[in-house]
């Protein structure tokens, strides 16, 4: 395919003459210099980062845990967004390299903070579709924690319901394997995505995360107020934690503590921040909305 022809010449040394073609539109052009770029960040120091977004416990308003949030500062395009690369990592076969990267770094990260002080702290690890559906994904996971010492209890393996749409064998055995370890299954963006409610009576999840689209308007919003308050008791009459992300006023944030929620995640109590910050957050030297 075209596709293919011009990464070729690219990978020939090439890559100043660009061969267009009726079927080549700008958007595929776009995508094969995020692959290319892609593959050189892999392997050049500080250009893919991780920034850590606290979960913080209502009841206690505690950080009980942190989100990953995989970050790209790319030498000349400046900061891509995780939006822009994931998909094309998954489509180009990149995301188990990618996705191990981001695995070693939050664990081996967590290890220090459990070691400074915050030995409960939790991480919670983004996991795209074909990162999971991957045949060693349980290999490579148990290696990481295994090589940083980090306890499969103290993370979270954040999923969407698209990684839960086919209910294969494969599907269930690698639920079960990460229940068998110790290690949380959280459904990030609930509510959102295409499948059907079954699956949570049949999966091992652990937590619920609420979407942000849901969240962001609480509470004047009386669609989202139904939405969340049925999620919550969704949640809680199955046995699960509950999360809400995009919690970005105080407005908000009182009406998830009326209803129950376990924990919120959002810019009103912090952005994703790198993890020297965070560790000022984790101190309390750094103030933070209560
Ligand atoms: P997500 O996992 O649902 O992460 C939440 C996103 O919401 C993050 O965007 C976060 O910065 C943003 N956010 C947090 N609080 C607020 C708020 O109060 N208001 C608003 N408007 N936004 C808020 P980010 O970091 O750009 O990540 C976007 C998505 O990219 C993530 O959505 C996740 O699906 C994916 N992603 C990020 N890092 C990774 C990673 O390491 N691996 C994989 N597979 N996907 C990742
Ligand atoms: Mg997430
Ligand atoms: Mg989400
Ligand atoms: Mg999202």
């Amino acid at each position: 395919s075209a596709d293919i022809a011009m990464f070729e010449a690219k990978n020939k040394g090439r890559n100043k003459y660009l061969f267009y073609n009726h079927d080549m539109n700008a958007s595929l052009v776009k995508k094969l210099q995020i692959e290319n770029d892609l593959r050189k960040a892999l392997n050049t120091e500080g250009e893919l980062q991780l920034h850590y977004q606290p979960q913080v416990d209502l009841k206690t308003n505690q950080i009980v845990g942190v989100e990953a949030l995989i970050r790209w500062i790319h030498p000349e395009k400046g900061f891509i967004s995780p939006i822009e690369f994931i998909q094309v990592a998954e489509d180009k076969g990149l995301i188990v390299s990618l996705g191990k990267w981001v695995l070693k770094e939050a664990c081996s990260q967590l290890k220090k903070w459990q070691q400074q002080g915050f030995p409960h702290l939790r991480v919670s690890v983004n996991i795209a579709t074909k990162q999971f559906q991957h045949p060693y994904f349980i290999t490579d996971l148990t290696q990481i924690l295994t090589e940083t010492s980090v306890s499969p209890h103290s993370i979270d393996l954040e999923i969407t319901e698209n990684s839960l749409l086919d209910h294969t064998e494969d599907t269930i055995n690698t639920l079960t394997n990460i229940q068998n370890l110790g290690s949380g299954i959280a459904i990030d963006d609930f509510g959102t995505g295409y499948s059907s409610l079954s699956y949570l009576k049949n999966f091992p999840i652990s937590t619920l995360k609420i979407d942000q689209t849901f969240v962001n308007e609480l509470p004047k919003n009386r669609g989202d107020r139904a939405i969340v308050s049925s999620i919550i008791n969704l949640a809680h009459n199955l046995g699960l934690n509950v999360i809400a992300e995009g919690v970005e006023d105080e407005a908000a944030l009182n009406y998830l503590k009326e209803e129950n929620c376990d924990q919120m995640q959002g810019f009103y109590f912090s952005r994703p921040v790198p993890a020297a910050d965070l560790t000022e957050l984790l101190k309390g030297h750094s103030s933070i909305a209560k």
